[in-house]
């Protein structure tokens, strides 16, 4: 996966912020923009420090 660890930075494919999601027990990397059509996963690790 080209994403991998570069959350936060540029996707070096269409210059979208990749952005990193906790789901259970890890996190990963993608890119909202070629990898998921636009669509941005809830960060479970975010939404735990909201409530
Ligand atoms: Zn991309």
């Amino acid at each position: 996966m080209r994403v991998h660890g570069r959350a936060g930075e540029p996707c070096p494919v269409c210059g979208e912020m990749v952005r990193e999601v906790s789901l259970a027990s890890r996190s990963f990397q993608y890119c909202p923009g070629c990898q998921t059509g636009g669509r941005v996963y809830a960060d479970r690790r975010m939404s735990r420090l909201l409530r």
